[in-house]
């Protein structure tokens, strides 16, 4: 009994240990602490109020960048500023993009639960999180098979479980055609015509149109077989939608 006792303090010392170092910021040097961090959460939901201020409302996208751990998307060394509004650099060259702009295109979206989505640029895979927060099936598509696997590793590592391919989102993927909404998160100079075949009818993309300079967020509704409406969203940057595969 009086062993049992002791024990039990031992172990709640133990306990209280853990608990006061996950306090720490994201620490390089107590990885598996930082996984378990609460207080990420904590900054997640105040990025989140943060969006909603700048005018995101819609609750299932709030409730999303509420919920994804944004640093475990990022290189260490950037992990302290997961949780500010801003873009940052992933490998090859490429970003994660802006949360604003990720919630944003998010909101564009309009999911329904369940409802089938393709996203083009898996990149840091931290959107596609976002989307199965939200609820739906997602198939993603990334030209760079190190961000790929990279992307997939850490989004299982979480338990999300996305359809991820490595391939030319250009091409799109007819073989699982057709989504209710596609969101592409590389900038084509023009509407890439082969994914417009890929929506459902009453379905729509999210896509930023322009060159190198800047782009508007498009939304194009297919209206019919061959009928499509088309608005514009505001001003965006974002990387080159770039043609082929890349290791
Ligand atoms: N959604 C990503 C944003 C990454 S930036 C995130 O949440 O992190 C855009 C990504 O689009 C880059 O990873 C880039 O390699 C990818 N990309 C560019 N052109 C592409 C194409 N044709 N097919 C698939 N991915 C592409």
């Amino acid at each position: 009994m009086k062993y049992s006792f002791i024990i039990i303090v031992i172990c709640f010392i133990g306990l209280t240990t853990c608990s006061n170092k996950s306090e720490d910021r994201y620490s390089k040097t107590d990885k598996t602490m930082a996984e378990d961090n609460p207080k990420y959460k904590t900054d997640a939901e105040k990025l989140a109020k943060q969006l909603e201020l700048k005018g995101i409302s819609d609750t299932l996208v709030l409730k999303a960048i509420a919920s994804v751990p944004r640093h475990k998307f990022v290189d260490e060394e950037l992990r302290e500023y997961a949780y500010l509004d801003r873009p940052l650099p992933i490998d090859r060259n490429q970003t994660i993009s802006q949360p604003y702009t990720v919630a944003y295109q998010s909101e564009l979206l309009k999911l329904k639960p369940g409802e089938k989505v393709l996203e083009v640029g898996t990149g840091s895979g931290y959107q596609a999180a976002v989307l199965c927060e939200m609820g739906a099936t997602v198939f993603s598509i990334e030209r760079y098979e190190e961000l790929h696997k990279t992307s997939k590793a850490i989004l299982n590592s979480l338990g999300y479980y996305p359809n991820l391919f490595y391939g030319d989102g250009y091409e799109g993927l007819p073989e699982h055609a057709p989504f209710d909404k596609i969101l592409i998160t590389a900038a084509p100079e023009h509407v890439p015509e082969k994914l417009l075949q890929q929506l459902k009818i009453g379905g729509w993309m999210v896509v930023p149109v322009g060159g190198r300079r800047g782009q508007k967020m498009t939304i194009i509704l297919r209206t019919g077989k061959d009928s499509y409406d088309e608005s514009e969203h505001g001003d965006f940057i974002f990387v080159p939608m770039q043609k082929g595969t890349e290791k």
